[in-house]
């Protein structure tokens, strides 16, 4: 635990965040072709081309018919297929065969499924009555041209690419991709694969980095790794600042080789905050350089994790005017007491049990900031608020969802 000195210095975590969104300043739209839209995040309202339905259209296969003819025997005097409209009106006493999308022809008020009925003699045999507007899609029934389909910030899923594509809209207007530039620092680095050397381990950070922030629509434009000397962190620093987010992982401590803030505070990065009171993570840092936004993450695989899920992950969403760029954040209960700390958040890897009473949140075994296979097991990350009291196994806990991390 720090001394008391040490603690007025870290900045809270829900300051910290309100840091970071205040810096934000959201990309413009840009046209997309719906499919490479997914993922997305919509930067304007996405207004509905066509109604949809387009036409009264038959919810089954059946017979179009008037509902005041029936109950009763009608000759069958034409067969409408989806896709092709039906030669003509109908006329009192008639029925037309109808297959399920087929439009309902000018004069039927009703479509009786084809289950209902027996076909007999080129005649339907329709032994109940049926009621008016039965089984009939109404013209603009899901939406009408020119009303909203989708709303600006909401990111483009499979079922909202499917209303954008029903609804005649071929190019939404989607956020422009921050580009995204990620600096492992550290000599001891070896890429997968390499022997390792006396004191190396291998680069896990980058990748996971990289991985993650393209789940959130960025840009990933380079992904380095660089040893601990000022020259080689000069120039693939320099490099990084020029993309819309520059992440950094390790090198951001109080060591020797802790050289990522200085050398950024050389090449004109101004430092919004350092050293945020949570665990894992503490070390963060925040800088910006005109619009370039710059996550200095600690180096332990766990503390980078969580500090890209806590703050990269949201400016993210934010840089593409996402609507709720905290999302998705739930509430569950502890499955254990959790201790606290009076002066800094927790932020605990925990499996999801699901209960009758709903998620309960069983902390991991292995909770140390280097520890990234246990945690790779984790479904959700808790968030233990600081405080003096202990939290009882049944409190209320509030969890993002891992399941994709
Ligand atoms: P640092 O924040 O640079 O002091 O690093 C803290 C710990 O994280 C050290 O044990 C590093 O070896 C380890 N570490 C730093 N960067 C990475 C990385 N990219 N992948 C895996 N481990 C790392
Ligand atoms: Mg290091």
């Amino acid at each position: 635990m720090g001394t008391v000195r040490d603690m007025a210095e870290l900045v809270a975590v829900e300051e910290a965040l309100a840091q970071v969104l205040e810096r934000v300043r959201p990309r413009a739209g840009e046209p997309v072709p719906l499919a490479e839209a997914a993922g997305r995040f919509l930067a304007a309202d996405a207004a509905a081309a066509v109604d949809l339905p387009r036409f009264p259209s038959s919810a089954m296969d059946g017979f179009a018919l008037r509902a005041a003819d029936t109950p009763g025997t009608l000759p069958v005097v034409a067969r409408i297929a989806a896709g092709r409209p039906a030669p003509r009106a109908l006329a009192d006493g008639e029925a037309m065969a109808i297959a399920t999308g087929g439009v309902v022809p000018e004069g039927a008020d009703a479509v009786v499924p084809i289950e209902l009925v027996s076909e007999r003699d080129g005649a339907v045999v329709v032994g109940d009555p049926v009621r008016p507007a039965a089984n009939i899609r109404p013209l603009g029934g899901d939406v009408r041209a020119g009303d909203r389909v989708l709303p600006a910030g909401l990111a483009l899923s499979p079922s909202r690419l499917a209303a954008l594509a029903a609804a005649g809209v071929s190019h939404p207007v989607c956020a422009v991709r921050p580009r995204v530039a990620i600096v492992a620092t550290g000599t001891e680095l070896r890429p997968p694969g390499e022997p390792l050397g006396e004191g190396e381990i291998y680069e896990s950070n980058g990748l996971m980095l990289a991985a993650l922030f393209r789940s959130l629509g960025a840009l990933v434009e380079a992904v380095e790794t660089v040893s601990d000397d000022p020259a080689a962190h000069r120039s693939a620093l320099a490099r990084g600042l020029e993309a819309d987010v520059l992440v950094t992982s390790g090198g951001v401590s109080v060591g020797p080789h802790d050289l990522v803030r200085e050398i950024l505070a050389e090449l004109g990065a101004e430092e919004v905050f350092w050293r945020v009171a949570m665990r894992p993570g503490k070390p963060i840092s925040f800088s910006v350089r005109g619009e370039t936004l710059v996550f200095g993450l600690p180096g332990n695989p766990v503390s980078s994790l969580v500090g890209a899920l806590l703050f990269v992950a949201p400016a993210l969403r934010a840089l593409q005017g996402a609507g709720d760029p905290l999302a998705p954040w739930a509430w569950g209960t502890l499955g254990a007491p959790a201790r606290r700390h009076p002066q800094r958040d927790d932020f605990q890897r925990a499996r999801i049990e699901e209960s009758e009473a709903g998620v309960v949140l069983v902390p991991i075994e292995g909770q140390e900031s280097h520890m990234i296979v246990r945690a790779a097991a984790a479904d959700a990350l808790v968030h233990v608020p600081r405080g003096d009291e202990p939290l009882p196994a049944g409190a209320a806990a509030r969890y993002l969802p891992l399941g994709a991390v």
